[in-house]
């Protein structure tokens, strides 16, 4: 443990996980990439088998780089567990098929991830499980939802691509009126922004691969909370494969040892490029809760301790052949799907978040075809602004 009772989030960022040497002495944790874990002592192994003795048995279940990295995520938390898989959807889909059974009732939001939003409209209704998603804003109508009887509140915040905010702290109240386990995604805000737990849910998810790991490298999903939650999780990852591989691990750690600054600079340069691109004649509206004028804004003050690195914005020409000519035009910006890295990230929904979707889908979803998500990179601020602002120019010309 940390000497330090109470460290804030950037030591914990650096250090949490990391506080003994696992191997010779090395300083940095090792990437221990052996699949099995030998024991001399028969007894030793048994007690570790059994769960009396800390120990690692085959690498599906457990591993030493993999476990640093649980633990700095159940830190920065503030959980009491955590377990991970090879990817955000890898924790996701554990987390419900483990949580859910036939009969049961989930209640969540439209704007869940696209790949969430499958879970729930594809793959959970086959195992006789009622999906119900409410509009994601709408708290007087998931609230109604969840009194109605629901085994787990599934939600998002912010959510993609269109940065809505919900009260997470009156939603998990409800929750739990109802009986519900309350889940938050938390990859858009990460905990440097926010910390689900603390507004009373029962557990928060990340995608790694995102801001965790920050450096667009490797896939990662991690889950932390109530340990006798996070238990049952692990036990149904053990068993599905779903596990994230030590590699992976070791570099969403390394990614992580920068996350404070990194979200500090993005949490930054998203406001002042939300900012410059309302005041631009050729975008139409601007996403982010940073701003005064979103609707979100009050509760996202409320909860988050800065608005996140991921912005989205509409043209005024509503077409996607806008975007096929303004996306080109960026210098530093990946064209790609993904968010969260070092490098700006931009792209339309349609081939991003919501590539599972359908155009009518994304209609539904209120996704205008001219949307554009812009998750802000660690470059210069002023850098980004200006690359904009040509290729915002360049296509009413
Ligand atoms: C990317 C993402 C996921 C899925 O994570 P993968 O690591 O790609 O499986 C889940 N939720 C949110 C909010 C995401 O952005």
């Amino acid at each position: 443990m940390l000497s330090n009772k109470h460290p804030n989030l950037g030591t914990l960022s650096v250090w949490a996980g990391e506080e003994e040497y696992l191997m010779q002495n090395a300083t940095q944790v090792p990437v221990v990439h052996s699949v099995s874990f030998g024991y001399k002592n028969v007894d030793e192994w048994l007690q570790v088998a059994l769960g009396q003795k800390s120990g690692h048995i085959y690498g599906r279940n457990t591993n030493p780089t993999v476990h640093v990295f649980e633990e700095k995520v159940r830190q920065l938390e503030g959980a009491e567990a955590a377990t991970s898989a090879a990817t955000g959807m890898g924790i996701i889909s554990s987390t419900l098929f483990t949580l859910l059974s036939p009969g049961d009732r989930v209640v969540s939001v439209k704007d869940t991830y696209g790949g969430t939003n499958k879970l729930f409209i594809e793959f959970l209704p086959r195992f006789q499980i009622e999906v119900t998603l409410c509009d994601t804003i709408d708290h007087e109508a998931i609230e109604a939802e969840v009194a109605k009887g629901c085994q787990v509140l599934y939600l998002e915040s912010p959510t993609n691509p269109t940065v809505k905010v919900i009260d997470i702290a009156r939603l998990a109240e409800a929750g739990h009126e109802a009986g519900a386990i309350v889940i938050v995604d938390n990859t858009f805000a990460t905990p440097i922004n926010q910390n689900p737990l603390h507004l009373g849910t029962d557990l928060v998810l990340h995608s790694a691969t995102k801001f965790l790991g920050g450096h667009a490298d490797a896939l990662g999903g991690v889950i932390c909370g109530k340990k006798e939650l996070v238990d049952q999780i692990y036990h149904f990852r053990e068993i599905n494969g779903a596990t994230l591989h030590p590699m992976a691990a070791y570099l969403l750690l390394r990614g992580m040892k920068t996350l404070h600054l990194r979200i500090r600079q993005q949490n930054e340069s998203a406001l002042k490029i939300a900012r410059f691109l309302s005041s631009h004649p050729v975008v139409e509206r601007v996403f982010y809760p940073g701003l005064e004028s979103h609707k979100g804004h009050e509760i996202a003050r409320r909860q988050m301790r800065g608005f996140g690195g991921v912005l989205s914005f509409e043209l005024k020409e509503n077409t996607f052949e806008a975007v096929r000519r303004f996306l080109p035009r960026l210098r530093y910006a990946h064209a790609a799907a993904n968010l969260g890295a070092v490098e700006t990230i931009a792209g339309p929904p349609a081939t991003t978040s919501h590539v599972e979707c359908t155009a009518e889908e994304r209609a539904a979803m209120g996704i205008p075809e001219s949307l554009i998500r812009y998750s802000v990179g660690v470059e210069d601020t002023e850098d980004l602004i200006a690359d904009l602002e040509q290729a915002l120019n360049a296509i009413v010309l």
